[in-house]
């Protein structure tokens, strides 16, 4: 691979940009904020209810449930479902480990399943096999922010009897046949950490659903299993949102749709910009609306372009570097090198470069110039 100049700093392309739109943004949620202080009201209340309204009508659902983080919607939808200790929880080998922690945490076994080669998410072909007498939940995840191809793997849950949980925290406003991620399956998890398209200032997470038994269970589980105060029902957690973050959250959302709108205009100059170059790009499907959380390329020799990237100043990430089946952390579910070789390929081969919205026509025409100059 060639190489260029090494240029300063300042010039440094950050492979996302959190500042900008909270510096746009600043004062109205301080003034919000101020508000929240000044009625020391910190947690639930109208800023959380109103915030659950307003996405619950963003992603289609009737009911949006917010929770103190992703990890959190997943764990409290789980259990929300049904899952019971030891039930099987089938989910892609190529994900961030939240999705697997998630289920363990709820008591569930996680079982790894290969992802598709071309979209990354969960392959509906390679479902069956591991469905077992213990299977009880489909777990697929929108990868990227392109949704998982949920027809297939619906009619598969559908014939054997398993419930699906959307792992929707990378695709706030994804779609599927004209229809949102969060409204796809029997209930969906969101993570608003900061850098996720819709993010909190702080942590924060929620669940969708149309299932008024699987909102109400969330709403217990997330508040100690409480029906009314000091009444408990079951056993819960304190995974509550607090209102700061739903006050943010709530004035954030009204710029997802436009903020989304820009990472795919950014996706489409990615696309001319790198056509001519001998990388695999992301995959844009006629059937699905992709909102680029990750844009993510793919090249045998990946770790030599992020090095050359990184010396003409251009950040870019790893997401994610090792699948869950060869991590130290789940040695237990047995499995070795080659058991799933369309993760390990994206994970060998995978890399995201900067994404965000508000970023210049200039900028992405200098990440595709370098792309080019490096696989030249
Ligand atoms: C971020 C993320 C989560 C976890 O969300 P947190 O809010 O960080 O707990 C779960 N699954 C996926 C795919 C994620 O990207």
């Amino acid at each position: 691979m060639s190489r260029h100049p090494i240029p300063t700093p300042t010039d440094r392309l950050p492979f996302l940009d959190l500042k900008t739109p909270h510096r746009e943004l600043s004062t109205e949620i301080l003034a919000v904020w101020e508000r929240i202080l000044h009625e020391a009201s910190f947690v639930g209340g109208p800023e959380v209810e109103g915030f659950e309204k307003e996405f619950a009508a963003f992603a289609s659902a009737q009911h949006a449930v917010g929770v103190a983080s992703g990890t959190a919607a997943l764990r409290l939808a789980l259990l929300a479902l049904g899952l019971k200790p030891g039930d099987e929880v089938i989910l892609p080998a190529h994900t961030f480990i939240a999705t697997a922690e998630a289920v363990t945490q709820a008591g569930g076994r996680p079982v790894l399943v290969d992802v598709d080669g071309t979209s990354g998410t969960l392959a509906p072909e390679r479902v069956e096999e591991a469905i077992t007498p213990r299977s009880r939940v489909l777990l697929p995840v929108h990868l990227y922010g392109q949704p998982a191809d949920m027809d297939p793997l619906c009619e598969i849950a559908r014939r054997h009897g398993l419930r699906v949980l959307e792992d929707a925290a990378q695709a706030h406003g994804a779609e599927y046949h004209g229809r949102r991620a969060g409204s796809l399956a029997d209930a969906a998890a969101f993570s608003f950490y900061p850098g996720k398209n819709l993010g909190a200032c702080g942590e924060a997470g929620a669940v969708t659903t149309g299932d008024p038994e699987v909102a109400e269970r969330v709403r217990q589980l997330r508040d100690h299993g409480q029906q009314r105060k000091y009444h408990h029902a079951c056993e819960g957690t304190n995974s509550r949102l607090d209102a700061l973050q739903a006050a943010a959250l709530r004035i954030k959302l009204r710029h997802v749709e436009t903020w989304n709108r820009q990472r795919r205009h950014t996706a489409d100059l990615y696309r001319s910009g790198l056509a001519s170059c001998d990388i695999t790009l992301p995959q844009e499907l006629a059937d699905r609306r992709h909102v680029y959380h990750l844009y993510v390329v793919r090249h045998s020799d990946r770790d030599a372009l992020q090095h050359g990237l990184d010396e003409a100043g251009i950040s870019t990430g790893l997401h994610y570097p090792i699948p869950l089946h060869l991590q130290p952390a789940y040695s237990d579910l047995g499995h070795r090198a080659g058991d799933f070789p369309r993760a390990e390929h994206w994970a060998s081969t995978g890399l995201s470069l900067p994404m965000f919205p508000g970023m210049s026509e200039a900028q992405v025409e200098r990440v595709c110039h370098h792309v080019a100059a490096l696989l030249a």
